[in-house]
């Protein structure tokens, strides 16, 4: 089937980016298909262009009534009829219902966007069921799984949706890419087989660079924008008053900032954001409300003023950097003393959605305080290998500009795998470390690790010495991490050959952002 044509005449592209052409062609041969593609990797033509090409109307459902508009009004911009496109939600009236009904009916519509909470109205179920519908396409699957950044229990209900609208392909699109995830999606909508296609996740233009937060890191962000100054970035902060107070520290300094968060009314967002597109203004300080759906090419810093919750919301907000390709310098503060207050917000919260999120927090400290490529650190967390030597941007983060010193940890890699083995690999990083350094405490005693020989037996050396050397042998594989027990370790086959046959491990230790700036940590 020719797909260069139709790709030509509705979008004006010569070329399909990455993995798309594959993806369309197992969407028009009616498979279910299952896309992870960073931002900005091309997610959207993958169903915009089947739906156009084929016969019926695609419903692709997408969490933000925002960006449905904005993908609405593009697709009516490449075609004679407005029916081309619609949104169903409750905001139409009955006229504009009965509107969309009849385009669906006759054929016009090509896709129809709803949100997950309209599509579960028998009315619109009892419609959809009698029309030709050609695929479902699921937007931003990862809502669907509380292992995802963003869950949204309305995404659980789309299984009944598919199951009433018998037999059309369904189409699951994301930019998290976890084994977690992808398995908790296809699992909850209920389907058996799906063609995969997953795209590299490392964006090789992107610089990522952590720097300990101390109380000046107001003035460092000054300077590090004062230094681009004219050019486009986003400053993310965990609280609506922290936005404000940054946004106005940097006007004060003779910044073009505007503040953007879900507290501020829908108009003066809707500026903030339009001033922030059309270069009125240089850098947006938001909440993360602001960015999914901003299509700036030419963003060229994000700084993190608060480390997020997890891996994938921070790849995801650095994501809205460089997408053009050029520069995109992701910075980040971090303070382990934001990590406990992030913690705190989730003490009211049922006990199984903490344990979650204390495990995808420990991925964010291992991150940050980890001294090894951070691009590698990344990418192993979305189940990618990355050559820290000859691959794509292997020189662009802070740590391989300036390499702490590495020494021989051939034996404390051995004593480590000894110690998760013999413990029968059923404990979590911070137990294993509290058994090599002798820490006791309830359960290990509980277990009587405490009187076992091994107990205490790397006790010359910190508890932070030896998380660092969890996380660098975690990331070469020698270890795993079990996420769905929350993060309990275990040894893998290369982890027991290495204890069969040791070889030379050169470790780097981590930043000890703890105690090097406890003073200075802003709380
Ligand atoms: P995602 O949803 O994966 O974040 P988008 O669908 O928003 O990504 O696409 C990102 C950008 O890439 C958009 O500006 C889009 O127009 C552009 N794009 C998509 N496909 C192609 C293509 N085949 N050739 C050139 N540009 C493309």
């Amino acid at each position: 089937m020719d797909l260069y044509s139709p790709l030509k005449k509705f979008f004006g592209f010569s070329k399909f980016k990455g993995l798309q052409e594959q993806v369309i062609k197992s969407i028009v041969e009616n498979n279910n298909t299952f896309v992870i593609m960073p931002t900005g990797g091309g997610k959207s033509l993958c169903y915009q262009l089947p739906a156009l090409m084929t016969e019926g109307t695609a419903i692709v459902v997408s969490p933000l009534i925002a960006l449905m508009k904005n993908q609405v009004d593009a697709i009516r911009g490449i075609s004679e009829h407005n029916g081309v496109a619609h949104v169903l939600n409750s905001s139409l009236n009955k006229t504009e219902v009965a509107q969309v009904k009849e385009d669906i009916t006759n054929g016009i519509t090509k896709l129809l966007y709803v949100a997950p909470e309209s599509l579960i109205k028998e009315e619109y179920v009892a419609f959809l069921r009698t029309q030709k519908i050609s695929f479902v396409a699921i937007d931003e699957a990862h809502c669907i799984s509380e292992w995802g950044h963003d869950f949204r229990p309305e995404y659980r209900n789309l299984k009944h949706i598919i199951k009433a609208i018998d037999n059309v392909p369904v189409i699951c699109l994301t930019a998290t890419a976890t084994e977690k995830v992808q398995e908790d999606i296809l699992k909850t909508l209920g389907i058996q087989e799906a063609n995969r296609f997953k795209a590299s996740f490392n964006r090789p233009n992107l610089f990522y660079e952590v720097r300990p937060k101390t109380k000046e890191v107001e003035k460092d962000i000054i300077r590090f924008v004062k230094q681009r100054m004219g050019k486009s970035g986003i400053i993310y902060c965990l609280s609506r008053k922290k936005v404000e107070e940054v946004a106005q520290v940097l006007q004060v300094n003779g910044i073009k900032a505007v503040p953007y968060h879900a507290g501020l009314d829908a108009k003066t967002r809707v500026k903030h954001q339009d001033m922030f597109l059309m270069e009125d203004c240089d850098v947006v300080v938001a909440t993360i409300a602001f960015g999914m759906g901003i299509d700036k090419p030419d963003v060229r810093f994000v700084i993190h003023h608060d480390i997020p919750k997890s891996l994938e919301s921070y790849y995801q907000e650095t994501g809205r950097a460089g997408r053009d390709d050029g520069e995109g310098y992701c910075l980040a503060f971090y303070a382990y003393k934001d990590i406990e207050k992030l913690e705190k917000f989730m003490a009211s919260k049922p006990v199984a959605e903490q344990e979650i999120g204390h495990a995808l927090l420990q991925e964010v400290v291992g991150y940050a305080e980890t001294s090894m490529n951070r691009r590698k650190y990344l990418l192993h967390y979305f189940g990618e290998e990355f050559d820290d030597v000859n691959g794509e941007g292997a020189d662009m983060d802070d740590n391989s500009r300036n390499p702490k010193k590495k020494h021989e940890a051939k034996e404390d890699v051995t004593l480590l795998l000894n110690v998760v083995k013999k413990t029968l690999q059923k404990y979590k990083a911070k137990e294993i470390v509290n058994t090599i350094v002798g820490k006791e405490n309830a359960l290990l005693t509980s277990h009587k690790t405490h009187l076992q020989p091994f107990f205490g037996s790397g006790k010359d050396k910190s508890s932070l010495y030896w998380m660092a050397l969890i996380r660098q042998v975690l990331v070469i594989n020698l270890i795993k991490k079990e996420i769905e027990q929350y993060g309990v370790i275990k040894l893998t086959k290369k982890g027991q050959e290495f204890l069969d046959k040791p070889t030379s491990f050169m470790m780097t230790e981590d930043h000890s952002y703890n105690e090097e700036n406890d003073n200075a940590i802003i709380t």
